[in-house]
């Protein structure tokens, strides 16, 4: 048994897809966790670490989670670990689009990436995994696809932000798409190791 150390069943379902039934995947809500996960950590490693632990040691059951944020160069990785609250507790994507502008008000260097990391916890090891792509922050927004960042991020080697691909294109490039190939890949590989817990 896998757990996938989320209630968005967007994610889980993205992740099924790409395991298939050799791997059943639970989500939070399927193993009774119904409390909001601790993710209290300065980094990216450390939240993800921090709520697939949270899921092993109270659940007792091999588990991953993720954890991704926007890290501008200019903000010194700002918004980082803050990115889904930069602009406060309501967690509005238009206010924190607002406020990165604004902080990036005038500045050349608009280098950005997203980072993704996923940390897999088992009886037998504990395993990260990161996902990058690498951008620009543009002065205005662009595009309606998305979510998030989305309309202000222009991918290296693109004319097109995020906001304009749609999920296919996105997917081939994105941060999180990377991690979770990167997980499925090793997750294959040492299947043995999983059908015994
Ligand atoms: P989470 O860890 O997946 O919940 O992501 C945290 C926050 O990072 C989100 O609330 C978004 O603000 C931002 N974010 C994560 N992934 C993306 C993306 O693919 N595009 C734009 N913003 C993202």
């Amino acid at each position: 048994m896998l757990c996938f150390a989320t209630n968005n069943q967007h994610k889980i379902d993205e992740v099924r897809a790409y395991l298939g039934p050799d791997f059943p995947l639970s989500g939070l809500e399927e193993i009774g966790c119904k409390e909001e996960l601790p993710e209290e950590q300065p980094t990216l490693e450390g939240n993800s670490f921090q709520k697939a632990e949270y899921v092993y040691k109270n659940f007792g059951i091999s588990c991953f989670a993720d954890d991704t944020g926007l890290e501008v160069d200019e903000l010194r990785g700002a918004p980082g670990v803050h990115s889904a609250r930069y602009a406060g507790a309501q967690r509005n994507a238009e206010d924190n689009m607002r406020l990165l502008l604004k902080n990036l008000a005038g500045s050349n260097n608009r280098k950005a990436r997203f980072r993704t990391v996923i940390t897999l916890i088992t009886p037998k090891f504990t395993k990260q995994f990161e996902g990058v792509v690498k951008g620009q922050i543009i002065h205005e927004h662009i595009g309606k696809g998305g979510f998030g960042y989305d309309p202000i991020f222009l991918p290296d080697g693109y004319s097109k932000t995020l906001a304009e691909m749609n999920m296919e294109e996105k997917n081939a490039i994105s941060h999180r798409a990377l991690a979770v190939n990167k997980l499925v890949e090793f997750l294959k590989e040492s299947h043995s190791l999983f059908i015994t817990e």
